[in-house]
């Protein structure tokens, strides 16, 4: 498969260059030149297929003959070797936990297919690829996890001193082997500008890619969600309505790929915290990019979405498309607290402060006769055990792989500047 720039000022490249790339030399976004709907027959009896046999098949035409057909299977496998379920919340509203992954967030998959894909295309090179990441949270365990072992390829994570919480840094900083903790004294956005600045710098003398959601490898997998759901709910339910809190908007736009291929979604709702940037542009048609605002929901704290783009174009650049499919709500944190006390005394259901903006979405949406809807929930509450806690007057149970996390040895090292990123970089 021959991916293409979404600013259409760089050459096309294969899957293999997407990946290690990151961003086409232009700066833009890679976006498949083909996509081709699945069998109908295929989504007509999709439940008769295991979650590896549609999560391959989902995937197969993005990666053509780029990866051997039995590797990609055991890449997939792996990948996924975990439970999606849909949980019932309401008669007419249930939660998809994609929280059941090994860092309890949904980006785990992202993260790991990623990872393998990279360890493939570089068995063979005797130099190594360094992934270098900056997170706010959740992303730098994921592709700490995702990446662990995995051969050919370093990681170098950078993360702001006391801006994320403890079981988030001692899921990055506990590994060790090939993943290494640069704890930043700063805050995120100076995590990221380093990041930045290395991507730029020509006397860094590693390869350098990057493992966020503009990586191909990090957001096509995340369709594989949304087969999966509509697996459990189609037999029963006609019209499914996907609320998905949004902060990057990739995991949304993942789903509108399986839409592409013939997934039967009904609508699509984006819902958001204060961050409203796509909120507004559907209310007036005007796109302003923001300086991003702190939430409890911090993993959406997103000024400037960098995969809005590739949904315009998935709907051909129409604004009358677009909406004809998809709606999106904002929401404060206030709101969001009060609707996790009102989900867990309605339902006795806890959702965090993510899949509860997700819930907001539907109930602003508001759902018609002959429609279900489906609220991801993006990451365990435990993850945002103080805000959970606090806000439900409730203690959490943390699970047990959690618990030994806790116990283990945070290793860091701390900077300061950029030179001291770089003069890491290049010992
Ligand atoms: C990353 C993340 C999101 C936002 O996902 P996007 O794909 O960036 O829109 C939502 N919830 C949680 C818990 C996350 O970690």
């Amino acid at each position: 498969m021959k991916y293409f720039s979404l600013n259409q000022k760089a050459p096309s490249v294969s899957f293999r260059e997407a990946v290690v790339n990151g961003l086409a030399p232009d700066r833009g976004l890679y976006f498949p030149e083909q996509i081709t709907p699945l069998p109908e027959d295929f989504i007509e009896n999709i439940d008769q297929y295991s979650n590896e046999e549609i999560a391959f098949k989902a995937i197969q035409q993005f990666i053509g003959d780029e990866i051997p057909e039995e590797t990609l299977k055991t890449i997939v496998a792996e990948t996924i070797n975990f439970d999606f379920p849909v949980v019932p919340v309401e008669d007419n509203i249930g939660t998809l936990e994609l929280f059941h992954g090994p860092t309890l967030a949904f980006k785990d998959v992202g993260a790991r297919f990623m990872a393998r894909c990279l360890g493939h295309f570089n068995q063979q090179n005797p130099k190594k690829v360094t992934v270098l990441v900056a997170t706010s949270g959740d992303t730098g365990g994921a592709v700490a996890n995702g990446f662990l072992g995995v051969k050919g390829v370093e990681v170098v994570i950078l993360y702001p001193s006391g801006k994320v919480s403890d079981i988030q840094e001692k899921q990055l900083t506990t590994l060790g082997q090939n993943i290494t903790a640069l704890e930043v004294n700063g805050v995120f956005d100076d995590c990221q500008d380093m990041v930045k600045t290395a991507f730029l710098d020509d006397e860094i003398q590693r390869i350098l890619t990057s493992a966020n959601s503009i990586n191909v490898a990090r957001w096509l997998p995340q369709m594989f969600y949304y087969f999966f759901a509509y697996k459990q709910l189609y037999r029963q339910h006609k019209h499914i309505v996907f609320s998905v809190p949004s902060g990057n908007f990739g995991n949304i736009c993942a789903g509108m790929m399986a839409q592409k291929l013939g997934l039967p979604i009904h609508h699509f709702i984006a819902a958001t915290n204060v961050n409203d940037t796509v909120p507004k542009y559907m209310e007036n048609g005007t796109y302003e990019a923001k300086a991003s605002k702190a939430t409890i929901s911090n993993a959406m704290d997103v000024g400037n979405p960098s995969n809005f783009i590739r949904i315009q174009q998935l709907f051909d650049h129409s604004f009358e498309h677009l909406k004809s499919h998809f709606s999106s709500f904002s929401f404060s944190d206030e709101a969001t607290k009060d609707v996790m006390k009102r989900v867990y005394q309605k339902s006795s259901y806890v959702t965090d402060p993510h899949g509860a903006v997700g819930y907001l979405g539907l109930e602003t949406y508001a759902l018609k006769d002959d429609e279900f809807g489906v609220f991801l929930e993006t990451a365990h509450p435990v993850k945002f055990l103080d805000v959970v806690e606090e806000t439900l007057d409730k203690k959490i149970d943390i699970p047990k792989d959690i618990e030994a996390i806790i116990q283990k040895e945070k290793k860091s090292i701390h900077i300061s500047t950029y030179e001291e990123l770089k003069s890491f970089l290049n010992q």
